[in-house]
């Protein structure tokens, strides 16, 4: 058997181990430090200046974002139905009901029409709106923030970015991670950049950022005793794994480079064949093509992507299914939700193909290889 080609794994270089000894070798392992700063400095610098609080994960980032918000119990968010769970788990959290809504058909992220119908549906009703409106750019594709401005902007709501999958890309020329009016990174082991596990939050207002800070460090008054005027939470970034980020971020473009050679790879080697499609990003977006996905029409290949997860499995490659919708989940039966084919289709087709930027030539001919093996089969 030849070695297993992972979806997704981290890829660390001589830098990172280094930053990481010299954390080390500082004596600075307790929870923060120089790194934590420089870490938030230079996700600073590229995300156009905008404040940084680093914290134990994305999780942990999107919880605060909520809880600073004044998001609660009765309040209700709008939450793209295809994601990760982590983006409607924040939500329970904080005790509010998410409003799953399904993909637009080019980007698969949140609708912004069926954001406009909802919000039109509450103001007729007389009803409270939404606290926010939550997106993802999923796979690394920016959402279609200029529609949804358009949408939210009459009502007051602010937008919730979950870039968590996205660093590294860019939306019409400007980095994913400033279009929301806060927003979350993820570094966590499977993502662009890791840090082992880890995340941080994003926002223009640096008062918000501050007051994040605090929370995520056990919300201590600055005085010399331990003084509590609000509830806190253990969030924040270790320093060594803060060393690993610095380290991480510095080949952020050769990472992206390689993802996106990955996905020119595979939509050239196989993007020809009958009932197969890239998710490829449109003309505003320059994505980071975390993962490369396909939807698979299996009436038209003559396989289905769950054949293909089993081919490639068979031979150590590990493929994965695109995010279940929250919809369609048993914790979130009692949520509801807007629409539904769309991303219920993405998820019935859609297969992650290996997508590491440390994938060699010989790698990505293993997959190309055992793809086209199982369509010949089939046909
Ligand atoms: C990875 C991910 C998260 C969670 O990030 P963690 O750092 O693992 O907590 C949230 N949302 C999306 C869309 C993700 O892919």
């Amino acid at each position: 058997m030849k070695p297993r080609i992972y979806l997704s794994p981290p890829h660390m270089s001589a830098l990172e181990r280094q930053l990481l000894l010299d954390a080390f070798d500082s004596n600075w392992i307790a929870p923060l430090g120089p790194f934590v700063d420089q870490f938030e400095t230079d996700l600073s610098a590229r995300l156009a200046g905008r404040a940084v609080c680093v914290t134990s994960s994305g999780t942990a980032a999107l919880h605060l974002i909520l809880i600073l918000l004044g998001v609660g119990p009765g309040d209700e968010v709008l939450v793209p139905s295809l994601t990760f769970a982590a983006t409607a788990n924040a939500v329970r959290y904080v005790g509010a009901d998410p409003i799953f809504v399904d993909s637009e058909a080019e980007t698969w992220a949140i609708s912004p029409e069926l954001v406009k119908e909802y919000l039109a549906e509450c103001q007729r009703a007389g009803r409270s709106l939404p606290k926010l409106v939550m997106t993802v750019d999923l796979y690394g594709q920016p959402a279609n923030y200029e529609r949804l401005r358009q949408v939210v902007e009459p009502f007051g709501i602010p937008i919730v970015q979950d870039a968590a999958e996205a660093l590294g890309s860019f939306y019409r020329g400007e980095p994913v991670g400033v279009q929301g009016d806060y927003a979350v990174l993820s570094f966590n082991g499977n993502k662009i950049i890791t840090t082992s596990g880890g995340g941080a939050l994003v926002a223009r207002d640096v008062e918000f950022v501050v007051h994040a800070r605090k929370l995520a460090s056990q919300a201590r008054e600055p005085v010399p005793h331990y003084e509590h005027t609000e509830i806190g939470y253990n969030y924040r970034l270790s320093n060594l794994l803060a060393a690993l980020g610095v380290a991480q971020l510095r080949s952020l473009e050769a990472k992206v480079a390689a993802r996106r050679a990955n996905h020119e790879f595979y939509e050239k080697n196989l993007g020809g064949m009958r009932g197969v499609e890239f998710f490829r990003e449109p003309d505003f977006a320059r994505s980071n093509y975390w993962l490369t996905v396909a939807t698979i029409d299996p009436s038209k290949a003559g396989f289905s992507r769950d054949d293909v997860i089993s081919a490639l499995s068979a031979l150590n490659i590990e493929a994965r299914p695109t995010w279940k919708p929250m919809h369609l989940q048993p914790v979130f039966s009692q949520a509801r939700v807007l629409g539904g084919v769309i991303s219920e289709r993405i998820f019935r087709e859609g297969v992650c193909l290996p997508s590491g930027s440390a994938m060699t030539d010989a790698e990505r001919g293993r997959v190309e290889a055992a793809i086209l093996a199982l369509a010949r089969a089939r046909s």
